[in-house]
């Protein structure tokens, strides 16, 4: 006996997240172009499309921490959709990174690339803030 009906709801619902997730990919992305834009000018604006290719941001010198800071938060959220779309395919989207539980569906609706539970992402937070040591001050 075969559990895979393939036009079970499940898959369907699988398939439209799957889309939402490709579509918030594409809207990251055209958001991060136009964010690049702005702050990019002349010939320094071919590499920036190759990084949105390759993901390889360090070409970059970008001395204003403000738009570092901006990018970089694109690139997570980029980081975090592919990785969502993966676990998707994997059959393990919606599970905490860390402790495996599952993550709530309310917190999946607002951050559908959450691959955190609140708990663990507050926790991985607190260590990030903490192993960048002072200096680095988070608002
Ligand atoms: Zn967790």
């Amino acid at each position: 006996m075969c559990a895979k009906g393939s036009s079970s709801g499940e898959d369907r619902d699988r398939k439209a997240l799957r889309q939402g997730l490709l579509k918030l990919r594409e809207q990251v992305i055209k958001d991060t172009e136009s964010e690049l834009a702005r702050y990019i000018k002349g010939e320094d604006r071919e590499s920036c499309e190759n990084v949105l290719d390759t993901g390889d941001w360090s070409v970059f010198e970008l001395t204003d921490t403000l738009k570092i800071n901006a990018l970089e938060s694109h690139r997570q959220i980029l980081i975090k959709l592919d990785e969502s779309i993966r676990k998707l395919d994997e059959g393990s989207y919606g599970v905490c990174d860390d402790c495996e539980e599952d993550i709530s569906k309310g917190r999946l609706k607002v951050l559908p690339f959450a691959t955190r539970c609140r708990d663990c992402q507050e926790d991985a937070e607190e260590k990030e803030a903490s192993d960048r040591g002072p200096g680095s001050v988070t608002l």
